[in-house]
């Protein structure tokens, strides 16, 4: 009998392991370094001007950035000048079916994301995205969807307020995270990368790509 993957539900996100196999997990790292090629990887920094500990960039009609003026979309690279490149089919196709999987076909159907945020993370630079909330956009009755590629990761799964107790889930690559309902607007981060073996990507590096509705108010 086929194996179906495991849904494991961690205080309201749900964690889908197991779903894309090695071959997938490559062509999945492709498609990002595609992207890379034609909108580079930069350091987004905070608004008081500290430097992000991982790198971002962004496919789709918006992409997600933060620089002295704060985050938010914008319709352009900010170094290249350039608009985002389209969302790959690949990584749409692969998102739908992990939220099938996880969310059931109506709402893989409806899903429309119209951002892919695609964040670097590597050892070397102590990769780590501190709890937030993604909040910037207006569209928030769809869900967020996270895949993950390269070295495993420490992934907080917090509450509705930055006080409220957070799991730590080990995050591989091949491995999906909904946020959707009541996960949709909890507070969540990356505390660390663990030391992986045999992954399809350089020891040390991650990526991961976030896909979003986000009509949009910036
Ligand atoms: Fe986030």
């Amino acid at each position: 009998m086929p194996r179906r993957p495991a849904v494991e539900d961690v205080n309201g996100f749900l964690v889908l392991r197991g779903f894309f196999d090695r071959q997938t997990q490559e062509a999945l790292v492709a498609a990002c370094l595609d992207v890379a090629r034609d909108a580079p990887f930069f350091t987004p920094t905070m608004g008081d001007g500290r430097p992000f500990r991982i790198e971002m960039t962004n496919a789709g009609e918006w992409g997600w950035l933060s620089d002295r003026t704060g985050y938010r979309y914008a319709r352009h690279h900010p170094l290249t000048g350039r608009a985002w490149p389209p969302l790959p089919p690949l990584l749409l196709t692969s998102m739908r079916c992990a939220l099938a999987e996880t969310s059931g076909l109506a709402v893989a159907e409806a899903f429309g994301p119209q951002c892919f945020l695609i964040n670097r993370y590597s050892a070397e630079r102590r990769g780590r995205l501190g709890l937030h909330r993604d909040e910037d956009e207006r569209d928030r009755s769809q869900p967020i969807v996270t895949l993950s590629l390269g070295a495993d990761a420490v992934f907080l799964a917090g509450g509705l307020t930055r006080r409220d107790p957070v799991e730590r889930v080990i995050v591989g690559s091949g491995d999906v995270v909904v946020m959707g309902g009541r996960s949709r607007m909890a507070y969540h981060g990356v505390d660390r990368l663990l030391p992986t073996l045999a992954t399809p990507m350089a020891e040390g590096l991650r990526l991961s790509v976030t896909a979003r509705r986000v009509d949009i108010v910036t």
